[in-house]
């Protein structure tokens, strides 16, 4: 037997239990060991019967001192063991239908089990009734001496998916001895790499082992983490030897980092830059500077600070005498980027110009600005997707930044701006979309992360509210000097659906609940002019409300706004909830937003638990996922996304950056995996039927 056998073939599995399984898409012994748990069960604390006062899940230990059964109703009886500690008695309760007319003894086995004097571990849901305390066994174990070391208790306990005919137990058990013979077998080649010494990840076999069995969370994550290292950097090092790769090209144009701009726009800064824009900000100079074309994407959640990275990188360009674009995906984001420019670069000598189909509309500016665009007096263009139109011609564009790129795929048309230059391209995400991820991973697009917030940030406080509460809050964020945005799925009533819209709904909040302060209207059927009005006199405080549409969604910097109420939240998907809610909390006032719902939907109730739980983009966009499947992920199913065992395409985008790194780094060494010290590896990838090469083939 080694790790690619068959399951069938284990002690305690035969062939009707390895049918069942492979539903479970465990087939080898290799399968078994890597069918990582969903979640542990604490089971370290170990209560003495005295110290269980409420209701709920315990583990307890002690000595039988009796047992008795008895039939309670017609066809349901229960077995009861007394179990005693030093501080008092608990009694042990199964229950078990039966078939009154059937000799089949449904307590056989615990019967024999529960015996005067021996020591038991049970795991279960505790009761008092009547002053006495019981507990249902959902779990028990068995100790011959009372100081034994137990296996399943004391202990966190792996918590495995399940399916028909296959329980919990049954996995314990079998996974237990797999994990005990062949885990030592488990392939190591991260061991192998230098660079990656200092990183001390687990050895396989011992990664394998905690991750089923840790001591605690942290270490069960550390060991999730080193497997998951494993598996990216196989991939890695299979994608980046496949033949039709496609790679960074030589550039043209040389920057030199200068500080003319750049430090005079740094002592414009009312702030310092976070250590994590630090980090970002030298990522990208790097590839700037190197003389291969950029192709970096910049992920950072909402609020994370990315457009004064992005301003950095425009100037580095702009001091080289080239000229920079970045392309939002709203006008309103376009004229927002726009103002705030201006504001930083008040005073210092750059010529910023908004380029967006209403300015263009007007015959004068469209003539006035391509001209400037085309003879180079223009060093920054802000601008949505007409900045890619055929009739705008640059002098030198030697950088494209794409804000918030999920929103349109602007990809292949970023590529045909270039117009003789290789442009160095630079997108921005706050959520990290399957199509970045896709790129991520397969992709040339390398990946910088912001994973801090600017100082003095309190997380959103997220709560599902009624419309009542919620407007009391808004009142009095108002009283304390804050503004607020209501938002609304829908423009008006024309949708048949009973929603409250935003338009009926204004006129009405302003006269109602709102009457005494002043309330504005904003929604995408407004032209863009009008948009960008009331966007500006919220900002400059003109209004105390903002009724809106999802016209905000993205980007719409307020710091001043601290409450944000959500109408019919499980309308929105968790990404659009998440960049909405990211709309406050942007300054150091604490925030609030309101979310609500009387939708009854399971889907709808976990989506909007999921935002109340967390203000991390990262855990939203993983649950994200993990809700929706795998094979819902924008068809990952169909282009073959690897199946990671402990990988996690969202959580670890890190470790993949690594093992980009380091599969780089390698594959430069020895291409063909000639030298000794990868043998492993060369035999890994020659190797097939093996979880990993699985891995190696879909890249
Ligand atoms: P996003 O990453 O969502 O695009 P922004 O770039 O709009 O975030 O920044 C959010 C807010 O945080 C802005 O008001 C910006 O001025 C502010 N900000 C950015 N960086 C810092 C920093 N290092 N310290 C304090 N405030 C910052
Ligand atoms: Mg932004």
């Amino acid at each position: 037997m080694n790790l690619y056998s068959e399951v069938k073939y284990l002690k305690g599995i035969g062939p009707k239990r390895a049918s069942l399984l492979s539903n479970l898409g465990i087939n080898t012994v290799e399968d078994l060991i890597t069918f990582f748990p969903r979640s542990y069960q604490d089971r370290t604390q170990i209560v003495s019967s005295d110290k269980i006062f409420f209701t709920g899940h315990y583990c307890v230990f002690g000595k039988i001192t009796g047992a008795y059964e008895k039939n309670i109703a017609r066809g349901l009886a229960i077995f009861c063991a007394d179990v005693a500690d030093d501080t008092g008695i608990i009694s042990v309760k199964f229950f078990r239908k039966f078939n009154p007319y059937s000799k089949y003894d449904v307590f056989s086995t615990i019967r024999k089990q529960f015996v005067k004097d021996r020591y038991v571990y049970v795991y279960g849901t505790c009761e008092i009734q009547a002053g006495q305390k019981q507990i249902s066994a959902e779990d028990y174990e068995f100790v011959e001496n009372a100081n034994d070391i137990p296996e399943f208790f004391k202990r966190l306990i792996p918590v495995y998916d399940l399916t028909a005919g296959i329980t919990q137990k049954f996995l314990l058990s079998v996974i237990k001895n797999a994990v005990k013979n062949f885990s030592g077998f488990y392939p190591d080649i991260l061991a192998g790499i230098e660079s990656l010494k200092n990183k001390k990840f687990m050895p396989m076999q011992q990664a394998v082992k905690k991750i089923h069995y840790p001591q605690t969370e942290s270490e069960a994550e550390f060991a999730r983490q080193s497997f998951a290292m494993q598996e990216f950097l196989l991939l890695q090092i299979a994608l980046q030897t496949a033949k039709n790769k496609i790679r960074r090209q030589n550039k043209i144009q040389k920057y030199e980092i200068k500080k003319t701009l750049l430090s005079a726009f740094k002592n414009r800064l009312t702030f310092e830059f976070t250590k994590a824009q630090k980090r970002v900000i030298n990522e990208i100079f790097a590839d700037m500077t190197s003389a291969l074309s950029m192709n970096r994407m910049l992920m950072g959640d909402v609020g994370s600070g990315k457009t004064i990275v992005a301003l950095s990188a425009i100037l580095l360009a702009v001091e080289n005498n080239y000229q920079a674009a970045i392309i939002a995906p709203t006008e309103i984001l376009a004229e927002q980027h726009y103002l705030t420019f201006k504001n930083i670069l008040k005073d210092i000598n750059v010529n910023i110009a908004l380029l967006t189909s209403s300015v263009l509309k007007s015959k004068k500016n469209r003539e006035d600005i391509l001209k400037s665009v085309a003879d180079g007096t223009v060093n920054i263009i802000i601008g949505t997707h007409s900045v890619m139109e055929e009739r705008v011609k640059f002098k030198n564009v030697s950088l494209l930044v794409v804000d918030e790129q999920h929103r349109f795929g602007v990809m292949q048309k970023v590529s045909a701006l270039s117009k003789g230059l290789t442009p160095d391209i630079l997108m921005m995400t706050a959520t990290p979309i399957p199509r970045g991820l896709a790129m991520t991973i397969y992709g040339e697009m390398a990946v910088s992360v912001i994973d801090e917030l600017p100082p003095m940030r309190t997380p959103v406080e997220t709560v599902c509210s009624d419309e009542q509460n919620a407007y009391e809050k808004v009142l009095s964020e108002i009283k304390n000097g804050g503004q607020a945005y209501i938002v609304y799925p829908l423009v008006d009533e024309s949708d048949k659906i009973e929603l409250k819209s935003a338009v009926a709904e204004a006129e009405k909040l302003s006269q109602t609940a709102f009457k005494n302060v002043r309330v504005g209207l904003l929604h995408g059927k407004m032209k863009p002019k009008e948009k960008n009005e009331i966007m500006t006199d919220f900002k400059d405080k003109k209004f105390d409300v903002l009724i809106a549409t999802t016209v905000i969604e993205v980007g719409i910097d307020v710091p001043n706004a601290t409450m944000i109420v959500v109408q019919h939240a499980d309308r929105f998907g968790l990404a659009t909830l998440h960049q909405l809610r990211g709309r406050v909390g942007r300054g150091a006032k604490k925030s609030y937003c309101f979310l609500i719902s009387d939708s009854k939907g399971q889907n709808a109730k976990q989506r909007l638990a999921i935002m109340t739980a967390t203000t991390d983009g990262f855990k939203i966009a993983s649950a994200d996922l993990d809700m929706r499947g795998p094979g819902d992920f924008m068809g990952t199913s169909q282009h073959g996304f690897p199946e990671f065992k402990a990988g996690d395409i969202i959580k670890d985008i890190k470790l993949i950056e690594l093992a980009k790194e380091t599969a780089a780094a390698i594959i430069s060494e020895d291409k063909e995996l000639k030298m000794e010290k990868y043998e492993k590896l060369k035999t890994i990838f020659n190797g097939t039927g093996s979880h990993i090469s699985k891995i190696i083939r879909v890249g």
